[in-house]
Formats: structure tokens, sequence, C-alpha cells
């Protein structure tokens, strides 16, 4: 086992990189552990929502926060995938992938997600040329274009009915009918004339040259009728898929694995925190993670003064 720090980071996404960048601030021993740098930020083609840039692309940002955070001596483990998180004798203990264990008195899981995949042909291929998984973020990049909502939730309807100010035409997707919030979602796509609703239909293939060019889609379930849509772009809003079963058995989860916290990112278990989108945040944004990140901090270095 490596020695034992005063907090332990899990994670260095926007939360976690803040995370970091606060805790060394604060001159508190903290050790990063993380399977990549970045998170789902490096996989993002524009950004035009983070405060301070205008426009910028995720690798960029990502370069940003990294180059803040390595101006501290921050110990970091990267390339280290957690696959066990465990409270023993008063310290956190969490085991990676490669066998190695890492200890401390505070911990703050900002592992963040990965958003549901359609997982069919041309949805890796065209990731960033046109497949999407965050309307808020590219939808402005779709001005005038036709484009396909897949998802038949909250975030399919929203992302439609954001959309649908900017696109010319939407086709909404979904294998059977919509599980949304009534008003105003529902009312608000129906009111919308550019969106033309599609049911009882999955994505069967996904297709394009240098761009998305079009997909096709066939009836669910029978799979028997399939027809071809001309789009730009494809948003999948299928959901996100926390990574937190490291930590199940140790934190309070809902029933979508999501790490229940208080506004002060408090999971209920002394010592332990979470920020970003591996908690129950509603809206999962780089500048609320990162915001998040920061309190996990405050109430670190608080719990850390107080179990002096
Ligand atoms: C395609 C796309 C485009 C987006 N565009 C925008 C945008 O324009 N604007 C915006 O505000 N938001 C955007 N978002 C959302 C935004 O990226 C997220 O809200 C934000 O990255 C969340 O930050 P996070 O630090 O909580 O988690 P993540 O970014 O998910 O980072 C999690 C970190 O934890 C690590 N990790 C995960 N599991 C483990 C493990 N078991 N062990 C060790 N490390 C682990 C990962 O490697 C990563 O470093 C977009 C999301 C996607 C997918």
């Amino acid at each position: 086992m490596q020695p034992v720090h005063e907090l332990m980071i899990l994670g260095c996404g926007p939360a976690g990189m803040t995370a970091a960048i606060y805790a060394a601030r604060k001159r508190i021993d903290v050790v990063i552990i993380s399977d990549d740098v970045g998170g789902q930020v490096s996989t993002t083609f524009g950004i035009e929502n983070y405060p301070g840039f205008q426009y910028v692309t995720g690798p960029e940002l990502v370069d940003k926060f990294r180059a803040q955070m390595n101006q501290f001596e921050i110990e970091q483990h990267l390339g280290e995938k957690v696959v066990k998180l465990n409270k023993q004798e008063g310290y956190f203990v969490a085991q990676t992938i490669s066998g190695k264990e890492y200890a401390a008195k505070a911990c703050i899981i900002t592992t963040g997600a990965k958003p549901k995949q359609l997982g069919v042909p041309g949805e890796d291929k065209y990731r960033g040329k046109g497949v999407s998984y965050c309307a808020t973020c590219d939808a402005p990049l779709f001005a005038d274009a036709t484009v396909a909502v897949v998802g038949g939730g909250n975030s399919a309807l929203s992302s439609s009915f954001e959309l649908s100010r900017i696109a010319s035409k939407i086709y909404l997707i979904s294998r059977r009918e919509w599980r949304a919030d009534e008003a105003p979602l529902i009312e608000n796509v129906k009111a919308a004339r550019n969106i033309e609703k599609i049911i009882g239909y999955v994505v069967e293939a996904i297709a394009g040259e240098e761009m998305v060019k079009g997909i096709t889609i066939k009836t669910f379930p029978k799979g028997d009728e399939y027809k071809s849509l001309t789009v730009d772009g494809v948003f999948v809003e299928i959901g996100l898929l926390p990574n937190s079963d490291f930590a199940r058995g140790l934190v309070q989860m809902n029933e979508r694995g999501e790490i229940l916290v208080d506004c002060d990112t408090w999971t209920g278990v002394p010592g332990l925190f979470a920020a970003g989108d591996v908690t129950t945040v509603k809206d999962k944004q780089i500048v609320i993670a990162s915001g998040q990140g920061a309190v996990a901090v405050m109430s670190a270095f608080e719990y850390l003064l107080k179990s002096r």
C-alpha cells in the first residue's frame, strides 16, 4: 500500500482537476488517480458555454485545466482505473486494475459518466462528426440543418425542443411512446412545427462520408420495416451511465447508480464526497462539475480540520 494521504481524488475530468487545483492551493496533501485526463471533455468537439471562452475545443480546454493543475506538485496516477473503494480502519482505500492500493483520510469521487451508446454501425466513426451526445453543447453547430434525436425521455424531448429553435428539421425517434413530463416538455415539442415524431423505430445504422449524411431506422421490436432519413446530425439522448460501480456497497446511490450528495457534496459517509456527473446533480455540464469539484474540496478541508 502507498503512504496515506490527506485527500484522494478519483477521476481527472473537470470536477477532478478543479478539485485538485483547489486542494493544492489549500496545501492539502492530495493524490489524484484516474483512468484518463479530461474525461468527457476530451471527446467534445466544440464548447461554447464554458465561461471565459467564446469557443474552445474539448482537447484545448482539457489542456488549460491540466496546465493549471500541473503548476502544483500534485501526486498523479493516470491510466489507473479504480475497481474498488473501501473504508478500512478509518481510511479510504482505492484498489486499481493494476493491483495497486492508495489510501487517504478523505476521498472525493469525480469519476463522471459515459453517455449510453446506440451500439450501431457508424456511431463510433461519426462521433464528433455529426454524432453528438449533448444537445446543450452541440445544438448551435447545427444551425438550419436536419437532425435526428434518438430517445423518448426528458432529455430527448428537451434536446429536440432546444434544437427546434436552431435546426430546420428534427426527426424525434423513439422505440416506444415518450416517457417525459407533460408540461412543459411534451407540450413544447408538440407545438414545435419542425419536429416530426417517429415512434416505434430504432436506429439500425448511421452513414456518411466525412460527416454524417443519413441514418437507417427499423421498426421495433419486429424489425420488419426499414426507412432511410437524410440527416446532418444524430443526437443520441438515451441516458448516461455513471462510473460508480467501484463504490457500490460503500455509498448510497439512486436506481441509476448516481451517488447521492447534498449541496455541499457530502455523501453521508464521513470523509467521502462526490462531485460532477457521477452524482445526482440534475444537470451534467462542465461548469457545474467544476463548481462541484471546488465545493467538494471546501467540504473535505472542513472535514480534515475537524477530524485532526
Ligand atoms: C460529447 C459530449 C459533449 C459535451 N459537450 C459539453 C459542452 O459543450 N458543454 C458542457 O458544459 N458540457 C458538455 N458535456 C458534458 C460534460 O462533458 C460533463 O458534464 C463533464 O465532463 C463532467 O465532468 P466530470 O469531471 O464530472 O466527469 P467526466 O468528464 O466524465 O470525467 C470523469 C473522469 O473520471 C475518470 N474515471 C472514470 N471511471 C474511473 C475509474 N473507475 N477509475 C479511475 N478514473 C475513472 C475518467 O477517466 C475521467 O478522467 C458534453 C458531454 C459529452 C459526452
